[in-house]
């Protein structure tokens, strides 16, 4: 086991500056995703600098939802805002891991988890992730939980996290700190990156540039929302697909959409597709059919994971019936 050392922040600068300085130093926060990994060799970092302690609230200013990083999991799936107003972040929420995991895990944390693979995970193989340029067996092997959109020749792997679907169906904003001082807002869907020729540069933050907090922009239809995940077992387990989906319904017409899946994407993978083609439409199953085939149009299975097509397409109509079905 590689010898790193420990030590808890006094506060966000002193966090920053504290991994800056070291190539190898990184943030821990619930620990709960990168404990595994260091455990298995994955993550062998030389420094950690905790930042869990921080303050951790959930504040709405003119309708925007804030989440400080440091929120727990469960804190923010049982706030009465969240709640209430999205549902969706709630039920995705609660679909992940186990209470226990969800009273530590964070929010910054959960964006930055790590996939699943079981060739990521285990370091006796070789893995373009872990290992620039060393390969990927996953391509010709086992690959039954991977990515089935977004891949690339260097790398399969789906994005594991549940909150992550929500927030990107509700397009959620990134806040965060570079060390030279300098603050971004970073749109959901330029957080996650595409693995292209470069798959061990999975987020866009730069080396020691913290999260400090998630915002969800006002949405007041998205209280019509709703997350449904299908798995290998009904808790404790990643999705096999999964999908968040937001109506606003006038009369029998569908006049705004928000559909995003998890389990199929390199990242949180939303579908104007889907969205193009439920605006506009009756709210009938016969519309949520077209829109879910509209989804999965330019997906690309590999050997063992083709039954993904058609487990996206029926639970993505499930979710839409679901939503439909709500008052
Ligand atoms: C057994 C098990 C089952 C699970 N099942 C699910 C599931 O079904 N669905 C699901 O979505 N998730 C699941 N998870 C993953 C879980 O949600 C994540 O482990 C958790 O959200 C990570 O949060 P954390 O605060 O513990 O992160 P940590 O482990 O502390 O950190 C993870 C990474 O995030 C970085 N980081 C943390 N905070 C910040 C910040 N503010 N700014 C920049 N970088 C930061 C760290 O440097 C580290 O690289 C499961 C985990 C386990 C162990
Ligand atoms: S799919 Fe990605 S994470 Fe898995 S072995 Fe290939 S390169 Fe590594």
């Amino acid at each position: 086991m590689k010898h790193f050392t420990y030590e808890r922040a006094s506060d966000r600068t002193d966090a920053i500056t504290q991994v800056a300085a070291n190539p190898q130093a990184k943030f821990i926060a619930g620990g709960t995703n990168f404990m595994d990994m260091w455990k298995e060799g994955v993550e062998t970092p030389e420094r950690l600098i905790d930042i869990r302690k921080f303050p951790g609230e959930i504040t709405v200013t003119d309708g925007t939802l804030r989440l400080d990083a440091t929120t727990t999991n469960s804190q923010v799936a049982y706030h009465s805002q969240v709640r209430d107003r999205y549902p969706v972040l709630s039920e995705a929420i609660l679909a992940g891991a186990s209470p226990q995991l969800r009273n530590m895990a964070t929010t910054g944390g959960n964006l930055m988890q790590r996939n699943r693979c079981s060739y990521f995970h285990d370091v006796s193989y070789p893995c373009n992730k872990r290992v620039p340029n060393s390969g990927c067996p996953a391509i010709e092997g086992i690959n039954r939980m991977h990515a089935i959109f977004g891949t690339s020749d260097r790398c399969i792997a789906a994005h594991p996290s549940d909150m992550c679907v929500a927030l990107a169906a509700l397009g959620a904003v990134v806040q965060t700190r570079k060390p030279d001082g300098e603050t971004r807002n970073i749109a959901f869907k330029d957080f996650h990156l595409l693995p292209g020729d470069t798959p061990h540069i999975e987020t866009a933050l730069e080396h020691g540039e913290l999260i400090e907090a998630v915002e969800i922009p006002p949405l007041p239809w998205a209280k019509r929302s709703h997350y449904l995940k299908v798995r290998d077992r009904h808790s404790y387990a990643y999705a096999l697909v999964s999908a968040a989906v937001a109506l606003e319904i006038e009369g029998d017409k569908i006049v705004n959409a928000r559909v995003a899946m998890g389990g199929v994407g390199t990242k949180p993978w939303r579908s104007p597709e889907a969205e193009n083609a439920l605006i506009g439409a009756k709210n009938n199953e016969e519309s949520f059919i077209a829109a879910a085939s509209a989804a999965l149009e330019g997906a690309k299975p590999y050997q063992y994971n083709v039954f993904k097509i058609e487990l996206a397409q029926s639970t993505l109509v499930q979710a839409l019936l679901t939503v439909n079905s709500e008052q």
